[in-house]
């Protein structure tokens, strides 16, 4: 190779990578060519070019065995989240609990439960028409709020599943999901019931379900945000 073409390969080598950052210079995960060529036209507005449910697989085989955070060496799965890749209604909670770690599924103890109920009582649907995530993919010991390193390292994969997912509406529970969509160090009683953006997705944040599980006179204000949810759904 001439020294004229290694400086070529160096120079687009760094062009890649800083393109790849976000707005605030954090590097992106590289994500392999689909998912990233598919992300990149949906911010430019084209249609996508790969299904929705391949990109996801391209996800979650970029993640792999996951070594990229502290949490790596207490979890027994990672839970990538689970759903339709083509739902209208996404929900994104916070972190996956002892129940979600042993079997690697979003939502499956107490508190899913009771985000069954919302979905189907509250919205009449079927869990199955929605897709569930969370803000981090691991289990944080003894169930501690996810610390900001932790939401770095995972954040390029949710933000990844939203924008292959696109769905109409993301709900987000509890305040770690509120501020991360958001992008706000506001508190949940603030920012709950209050419609916001995601990437020109409408977001709305409400309680997370374990909170209403020792606050059930909250539940109050979460049936409120699922009308608005529901009334957002049915318009057009
Ligand atoms: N709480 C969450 O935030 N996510 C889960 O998946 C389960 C409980």
């Amino acid at each position: 190779m001439s020294e004229r073409e290694a400086i070529l390969r160096d120079l687009t080598e760094r062009a890649r990578f800083y393109a790849s950052l976000t707005s605030i210079g954090i590097p992106r995960c590289r994500l392999p060519e689909t998912a990233t060529a598919t992300a990149a036209s949906i911010t430019s507005r084209e249609a996508p070019s790969t299904a929705p449910a391949e990109e996801l697989k391209a996800i979650r085989d970029f993640i792999g065995d996951c070594q990229r955070c502290k949490l790596a060496g207490g979890r027994k799965n990672i839970v990538f989240g689970q759903g339709n890749p083509h739902a209208a209604l996404m929900f994104v909670g916070e972190a996956p609990g002892a129940d979600e770690d042993e079997q690697g599924l979003a939502f499956v103890g107490r508190a899913g439960q009771l985000l069954t109920d919302i979905i189907e009582k509250g919205l009449k649907m079927r869990r199955s028409e929605v897709y569930i995530g969370n803000v981090i993919k691991c289990r944080p010991p003894q169930n501690r709020n996810p610390e900001p390193d932790e939401i770095m390292s995972c954040q390029p994969f949710l933000e990844q599943q939203i924008r292959a997912i696109r769905p109409k509406v993301i709900v987000g529970l509890g305040k770690f999901a509120g501020q991360w969509l958001l992008k706000t160090a506001e508190p949940i009683s603030r920012i709950r019931g209050r419609l916001g953006q995601f990437e020109g997705i409408t977001v709305i944040p409400t309680y997370h379900p374990a909170f209403l599980l020792r606050n059930p006179a909250a539940k109050k204000e979460v049936w409120e945000d699922i009308k608005v949810v529901r009334d957002l759904l049915s318009a057009g």
